[in-house]
């Protein structure tokens, strides 16, 4: 995800839910709150438009779920993925960042700098620690 680009495209992972940002994105939160540990099995990284930027192309998919008094989430019924947060009242839209993912397979918002084990491809089963 390059914030400089005037349109930014996203999705699920079916196709079920397609939509695109133009306009200014917010930088990349990663927020730690338990939903987000329910929701995204560690921690959910969010950028956020105002809701006249953001054009759903494709909506088929998408269902919305009130996780508070407070906030909806918006997600994709058909294959699960989790892509926006709204707060009630708010006019902008959180936009799980993790579904700009056109340009490669990591995201562009942080580095791999630690001295931990990299490797190019999945295990498949080959690394030690895979069979527990
Ligand atoms: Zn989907």
């Amino acid at each position: 995800m390059s914030r400089d680009q005037a349109t930014q495209s996203g999705g699920c992972l079916c196709g079920a839910v397609r939509y695109e940002v133009h306009g200014p994105l917010r930088d990349v939160i990663n927020c730690h709150c338990t939903m987000c540990q329910r929701l995204h099995g560690a921690f959910g990284a969010h950028s956020k438009a105002r809701k006249a930027n953001i054009a759903i192309l494709q909506d088929k998919g998408l269902k919305w779920y009130a996780t508070s008094g407070r906030a909806r989430r918006g997600f994709c019924c058909e294959c699960g993925s989790n892509l926006f947060w709204e707060a009630v009242g708010q006019d902008a839209t959180g936009i799980v960042a993790g579904t700009h993912i056109f340009i490669g397979e990591k995201c562009d918002f942080y580095d791999l700098s630690d001295d931990l084990p990299k490797f190019d491809a999945s295990s498949d089963g080959a690394f030690e620690g895979d069979h527990l």
